[in-house]
């Protein structure tokens, strides 16, 4: 199994920093906020209180309530608090939940561009992923016939992402409605990553849960969620899935044999950052809107560049093959991995090749940047295309 593309990239830059090397890091998609001061608060009461015991491996009943509140509020969706686990980030729960519906050789289809991770999760549990190769000209996005192309006896679940890494697009309701019909008709599972859901950009735009469309597709969906993005609390690890009562059943009986409960004191801080004063959220969500638009411009400004405005999450997918056939010193442009590999070594821009999403000629950018850093960021990427191409 390889590391995370994702997390190693990141190292990586992070080492070089650490060593005094200027680098601009947009490769991990990690807030560079810190965690609001109520939610830290919360975790120091409760480790003064002493709230260091275990807990109920499913997840304190509070969380679990507060995660089946917020799902409501937020998506509309009705869960009991039952149907929550809460889990060590919404890694574990993707993990958990694949565990929980796979048997050996069962088929997942998976999207592409698609979160690294994925691919190496299924494998975890014995599936094999099946990759749905989507277009730019539909938004990266995968439509039914494309699943059914690729539907054979042993395909257990499809997984979806919006909004998506690494894309930043959205799928609307309708987009949702025609995968949910393809899902019930074909008794699949549907693995629905919503970690980014509350980072959406635009009045007008709306995420919409696949869950909530209708009493049989919510039956037979997994919602994965968390609060590393939306809450800046990468490092606590907590997230969450919420299933029917048999899969949440099965996800918990799992987790009790793995890992046990989440960390105690970050459950309660969990509470308060669901159940708390939400303006420190809103705060950073602004923000990003406003470094999606400073660097989607600049982007698109610099010749031979091309991306899609992202509608949520913080990443910026470009494409990059107009580059290729060019040289940067010693390196030979003929993949997205040279570009990254070129930026880094010679303009001090660490970026994901988008060889690590399963899609050829792009790179992503993380914005969950300083503003500094995106704009010292798009200067460097300016200056390397112009410089060389
Ligand atoms: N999900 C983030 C990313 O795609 C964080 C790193 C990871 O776990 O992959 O960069």
């Amino acid at each position: 199994m390889r590391a995370s593309s994702t997390l190693s990239i990141s190292a990586e830059a992070n080492k070089k920093i650490n060593e005094g090397i200027d680098i601009i890091n947009f490769s991990a998609g990690e807030p560079d906020f810190n965690t609001p001061d109520n939610i830290k608060e919360a975790a120091k009461a409760a480790l003064d209180s002493n709230f260091t015991h275990y807990t109920p491996y499913e997840g304190i009943p509070e969380l679990r309530q507060a995660v089946a509140d917020d799902l409501k509020a937020e998506c509309g969706i009705e869960y009991s608090a039952d149907m929550i686990v809460i889990s060590n980030g919404s890694k574990h729960a993707i993990l958990n939940a694949f565990k929980a519906i796979l048997d050996p050789g069962d088929e997942v289809i998976v999207p592409a561009p698609y979160w690294n991770s994925y691919i190496d999760i299924i494998n975890m549990c014995y599936g094999v992923p099946v990759i749905a190769e989507t277009k730019k000209g539909n938004a990266f996005k995968v439509k039914p016939d494309m699943l059914g192309e690729l539907l054979t006896d042993r395909t257990k679940a499809v997984i979806i992402n919006s909004p998506n890494n690494p894309t930043g697009m959205m799928y609307t309701e309708d987009e949702l409605k025609a995968i949910a019909d393809f899902a019930v008709k074909n008794d699949l599972f549907v693995i629905s990553d919503e970690i980014y859901r509350r980072l959406v950009y635009s009045k007008k735009l709306r995420h919409v849960s696949i869950a909530s469309l209708g009493g049989d597709i919510f039956e037979r969906t997994i919602v994965i969620g968390g609060l590393s993005k939306s809450h800046a609390m990468t490092g606590w690890r907590v997230g969450y899935s919420a299933s029917s009562l048999q899969v949440a059943q099965a996800i918990a009986r799992i987790q009790s044999n793995a890992t046990s409960n989440v960390n105690s004191i970050a459950q309660a801080a969990a509470v308060e950052a669901l159940t708390g004063d939400r303006s420190g959220v809103e705060n950073m969500i602004r923000e990003f809107e406003h470094r999606r638009d400073y660097i989607a411009q600049r982007i698109s400004d610099i010749p031979l560049l091309s991306s899609l405005l992202p509608k949520g999450a913080f990443y910026l997918f470009v494409d990059v093959s107009k580059l290729y056939g060019g040289s940067v010193r010693d390196i030979d442009i003929k993949t997205s991995a040279d570009v990254a590999r070129a930026l880094m070594q010679y303009y001090g821009v660490a970026v994901v090749p988008s060889d690590a999403f399963g899609y050829p000629d792009h790179i992503r950018i993380s914005y969950a940047t300083s503003m500094r850093d995106v704009v010292e960021g798009s200067n460097r990427i300016e200056r390397f295309v112009k410089e060389n191409f």
